[in-house]
């Protein structure tokens, strides 16, 4: 990789024809752009993930089934992290599109855990006050974690009334359509009536207070 001072012409193949991202960044092309290395040591520290044996072979991209809503593919995060260009990370979409669901890590070749270095550009955006593309998603997070503090386990309805009501699905035309949807879902077994909780509690708080 050149030094931090040197200047480079990034050249990367873009995603594949007729895939591209909504509402794409421009990749790459004819930007002149300054790699660096001091975010790339700090990310892979303290996520924990090995960002640096990415050879970018755009395994993760092809598999992944969000793409069509991302404004960068996921292997443009781990690229955009190798020359450490951290304001277009953090200011993205895709970060907060992704929904955890694996299957680029299990088609990575050298195991680079892209669902947990978007988890860590999450909480580092939302740390440091940065500009949010997915508010909602924010909010869902947060809601998320509020529920499993006391209890340990999520309760589905009071997650998904405490949601709707500040995200305006409580009320007007959405709420019938909701409401249809809990009935469907509680009929189907996917909806418990009361909250249920782990027994070990002491756990759960030392966990929360580390
Ligand atoms: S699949 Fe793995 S090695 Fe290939 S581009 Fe994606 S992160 Fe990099
Ligand atoms: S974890 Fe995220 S980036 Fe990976 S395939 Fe799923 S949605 Fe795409």
């Amino acid at each position: 990789m050149s030094s931090p001072e040197s200047r480079a012409t990034v050249e990367e193949a873009g995603p594949r024809a007729g895939s591209g991202p909504a509402g794409e960044q421009a990749w790459p092309g004819d930007q002149a752009w300054s790699p660096t290395s001091d975010f790339l040591r700090q990310a892979e520290q303290e996520s924990g993930v090995a960002i640096g044996a990415c050879f970018n072979c755009k395994k993760c991209s092809n598999g992944c089934p969000l793409t069509f809503a991302m404004d960068l593919h996921p292997f443009q995060v781990v690229r955009l992290a190798q020359l450490g260009q951290v304001e277009r990370l953090s200011g993205c979409r895709t970060i907060w599109v992704c929904s955890s669901c694996q299957t680029c890590l299990t088609r990575c070749p050298n195991q680079v855990d892209l669902p947990r270095f978007m988890d860590w550009l999450k909480e580092r955006v939302a740390k440091e006050g940065g500009q949010v593309e997915q508010q909602r998603t924010l909010l869902f997070h947060r809601l998320f974690l509020d529920e499993v503090k006391p209890r340990g386990r999520v309760f589905e309805g009071s997650l998904m009334t405490r949601y709707l009501v500040k995200t305006g699905g409580a009320f007007g035309p959405e709420a019938m359509a909701n409401a249809r949807l809990g009935l469907a879902m509680f009929k189907r077994g996917r909806l418990k009536l009361l909250p249920a909780g782990i027994r070990n509690r002491r756990w759960l708080k030392d966990l929360f207070k580390a």
